[in-house]
């Protein structure tokens, strides 16, 4: 019969590499928390109006990329490209507005989008992103970003540039608009199909299309930071201030536009060069107008997504040491069906007590148990007879050492061997 295979641009977490996504999601977690941010679960799919609105008609992500379908009852629903709408949904939904000013929220979340297969881009992809509701203080854009630079540091990942610029708010945005339409309708004959109908609906986007001729018009096009008005311009001014007095480097790219309609003001994106293209692995920025958007009162906001296949693809390409797996702290060996019951019952006893243990489950030789303890890392053994079972007592064997040390059997067994192991452990650290 054919089997039957993962579908195209997703991937099995295998338990090979699920200790890195533990360790990854780990500091995340314990480093937003740090930061005052809580967490927050969103379902996986939503009403399509949702991201056609806060995402944005005309954006590739709306356009080209969602997974989008009815079900049963009728209902066109689609399954979230990206962390924020739902965040924004939930905030209004259930009144987090009413808690006090910021509201903070983090999330690690599956993102789903169709997207041409190709290295480092999935279809389902995860993601870990914050939020932050109610500032609109430039301490507010850099120290999200000095929290994401702290992630990074804490992740020992190395070699990112962060790039930053401001594209405004409506404006500034809608001289701006002015300038690139002038500019793209003289380069019509070049653009896509996509963007040409773009061209009077939302110019903006064309500068971010993946078409390449597209890429190559945008080159040229006028730069948003020459557009600013006074409070855009001094705001950005006070982010950069704040990012220089705290040493956190940056280089201002006035191309970076984000993808997704709703950024205002400060965007950014940290890059890296170590996946050969250059390919960003966070972004994120200010979005003072989609709270309101999307039926709330006028809010400040602003945050940003981390892409966790991309960024251990980076932690890969530079060899980070993660931690290593808990290995086996004691397997016991069994000879016979009485012995092998016995070393189940003292297998539970450790257990627990949170201590990793084994023992047979496949009717191996003695020989073949020893050489199983052996690949599963066993720090400690013991052999499991006739002769044990009759005396009640039996042998630990430090597996590193050799050294051998006696153990009763049937009198505080889990107390004794945390006595041994804890003599023996010393005290390797973590990696991070
Ligand atoms: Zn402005
Ligand atoms: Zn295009």
């Amino acid at each position: 019969m054919e089997s039957i295979k993962a579908q195209r641009g997703t991937q099995d977490m295998l338990p090979a590499v699920a200790g890195q996504w533990q360790a990854v999601e780990g500091v995340m977690r314990s480093e937003a928390e740090i930061s005052g941010f809580r967490e927050i679960r969103t379902p996986v799919f939503e009403d399509t109006r949702l991201f056609q609105r806060s995402v944005g008609e005309t954006t590739d992500v709306v356009q080209k990329e969602m997974y989008t379908f009815e079900d049963k009852g009728g209902r066109s629903v689609t399954l979230k490209p990206e962390g924020t709408a739902g965040a924004v949904r939930a905030y209004l939904e259930h009144g987090l507005f009413n808690e006090p000013m910021p509201v903070k929220l983090y999330y690690v979340t599956p993102c789903y989008r169709y997207e041409r297969a190709q290295a480092g881009r999935l279809r389902e992809f995860h993601q870990f992103g914050v939020e932050m509701f109610g500032s609109s203080l430039p301490v507010a854009d850099a120290g999200l970003i000095a929290f994401a630079n702290g992630l990074f540091d804490r992740l020992c990942v190395k070699n990112l540039t962060l790039k930053i610029n401001s594209i405004g708010c409506p404006t500034c945005r809608a001289e701006y608009a002015k300038a690139l339409t002038a500019y793209f309708t003289e380069q019509k004959d070049r653009l896509c199909e996509t963007c040409l109908s773009r061209l009077d609906r939302n110019p903006m986007r064309i500068l971010d299309c993946k078409s390449p001729e597209c890429a190559e018009v945008a080159k040229g096009a006028p730069h948003i930071l020459d557009y600013l008005c006074d409070d855009c311009r001094k705001h950005f001014e006070e982010v950069k201030e704040i990012l220089d007095s705290a040493n956190i480097a940056y280089e201002v790219d006035p191309t970076i536009v984000r993808g997704l309609d709703y950024y205002t003001r400060t965007v950014f994106e940290f890059v890296s060069g170590d996946l050969g293209a250059q390919s960003t692995v966070c972004g994120g920025g200010r979005y003072d107008g989609l709270v309101e958007e999307m039926g709330g009162a006028k809010t400040p906001a602003l945050g940003f997504a981390l892409g966790i296949e991309r960024l251990l693809l980076v932690m890969a390409a530079q060899k980070v040491q993660f931690p290593e797996e808990d290995p086996c702290e004691l397997y016991i060996a069994s000879v016979g069906e009485a012995a092998r019951k016995k070393a189940f019952l003292l297998v539970q006893k450790l257990r627990d007590c949170a201590v990793e243990a084994a023992c047979d489950e496949m009717d191996r030789s003695l020989n073949a148990q020893m050489k199983y303890a052996g690949k599963l890392g066993a720090q400690f053994t013991l052999v499991l007879g006739d002769d044990e079972l009759a005396s009640g007592k039996g042998i630990i064997k430090n597996m590193k050492t050799g050294e051998k040390k006696k153990i009763d059997l049937d009198n505080d067994f889990e107390g004794q061997f945390a006595g041994i192991s804890t003599e023996a452990a010393d005290g390797e650290g973590l990696a991070f």
